[in-house]
């Protein structure tokens, strides 16, 4: 089935959720829809769900416009980040559940029904847990359940609103590779609500990026994270230094230091900002001429393979924050209150429009 929504605008109130939202999700790829809370994440699942009525656009499942579909009749599967399995059924029957109501002329026969809850169980690695009530389950179990349940269905589309959000950090790691292995399996259109960048980058085909109600950015992770569109989406997508300078002939100058935009090609006169990630800068100690942008070591913290360095410029006493290989740091013998010069590797370029200089 194909989905895709249409100049989507829902607002609570004065409050506008979604703008003029238009996208398509590709059949059988699994989409993350990224952003801060309250970004309307949420109320666009909820939208395509049938759960919530856009007050314009549309909907378009196979291309027609689903406004008057019942949520029964769109095909779709959900898992929520708190999940309600039902207490008093175990594990089979939650996942039986969806099979069971189905009217009877479409409800499968009883010994189709046990095949088919243990292959879901079998293919979410949980059917030795058939006969266990919710409350006997780890919350990664339990929205391993949620998912086979949703699929018993077989939806046409798979809705996952922060599935693994009220999980700790190692079990949510883990059951997001899981899911991917399980897409990689199944190929259900999904689209998978998150306000976590790593989570998104690391699970999803294509990646929504949405900013108070709008869509910022839309691509595959490695397109998101390396060409940002937006100064929003850079800062989401991780951490960065912010490098406030003059734009000319394809260099901006910050604090004396003049730094190639190479591939960036900005010609005109104006006021820019630089963005460097922190693992894009190179450090170095500070020699007498040394190119690059002067700075203090403040604090230094060296466990693991990387090194993150606190650097306060010595213009302008703005902190950076640098990583390195630890095996580089160590080998430069660095101490904190040392002078060091730093420069970009990698830099992106936001130029601001309004202030041509
Ligand atoms: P989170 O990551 O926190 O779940 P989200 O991006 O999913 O956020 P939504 O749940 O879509 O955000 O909410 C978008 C905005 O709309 C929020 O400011 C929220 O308070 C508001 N909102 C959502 N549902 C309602 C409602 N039923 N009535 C009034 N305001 C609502």
């Amino acid at each position: 089935m194909t989905i895709a929504v249409k100049n989507i605008n829902k607002r609570f109130g004065e409050f506008t959720a979604l703008n003029n939202v238009s996208l398509d999700f590709p059949t059988g790829e699994l989409t993350a829809l990224l952003g801060p809370s309250g970004c309307g994440k949420t109320t666009l699942l909820r939208c395509i769900a049938g759960l919530e009525h856009p007050d314009s656009g549309q909907v378009l499942l196979d291309g027609k416009d689903a406004s008057d579909r019942h949520v029964r009749e769109r095909q779709v599967g959900f898992v929520f980040q708190h999940y309600a399995l039902f207490k008093h059924m175990t594990v089979f029957e939650n996942v039986a559940f969806g099979l069971r109501v189905k009217s009877r002329a479409e409800r499968p026969s009883e010994s189709q029904i046990k095949k088919k809850v243990m292959d879901l169980l079998g293919l979410v690695q949980l059917d030795w847990l058939a006969d266990r009530y919710p409350p006997q389950l780890s919350g990664g179990q339990r929205q391993r359940i949620a998912l086979a349940r949703a699929l018993a269905v077989e939806p046409r589309v798979l809705l996952l609103d922060e599935p693994f959000g009220a999980l700790d950090a190692k079990v949510r790691k883990e059951l997001r590779r899981w899911l991917r292995r399980l897409h990689d399996e199944l190929h259900v259109t999904s689209i998978f609500v998150t306000h976590d960048q790593e989570e998104a980058l690391e699970v999803a085909d294509q990646v929504v990026l949405m900013n108070k109600g709008n869509v910022e950015q839309i691509g595959a992770p490695d397109q998101v994270y390396n060409h940002p569109a937006s100064p929003f989406v850079y800062g989401f997508l991780g951490n960065v230094n912010m490098f406030h300078g003059r734009v000319h002939e394809g260099v901006i100058t910050t604090g004396g230091v003049a730094l190639d935009l190479a591939s960036h090609g900005e010609t005109q006169d104006s006021k820019g900002i630089a963005y460097v990630r922190p693992h894009d800068l190179d450090v170095d100690r500070y020699t007498q001429g040394a190119e690059g942008i002067v700075v203090k070591l403040r604090r230094a913290h060296a466990i693991g393979p990387l090194a993150q360095l606190d650097l306060e410029r010595a213009d302008n006493a703005e902190i950076i924050e640098a990583v390195i290989p630890n095996e580089r740091y160590s080998h430069l013998g660095l101490k904190e209150g040392e002078t060091l010069v730093v420069r970009p590797k990698r830099l992106h370029v936001f130029v601001d429009e309004g202030s041509a200089i």
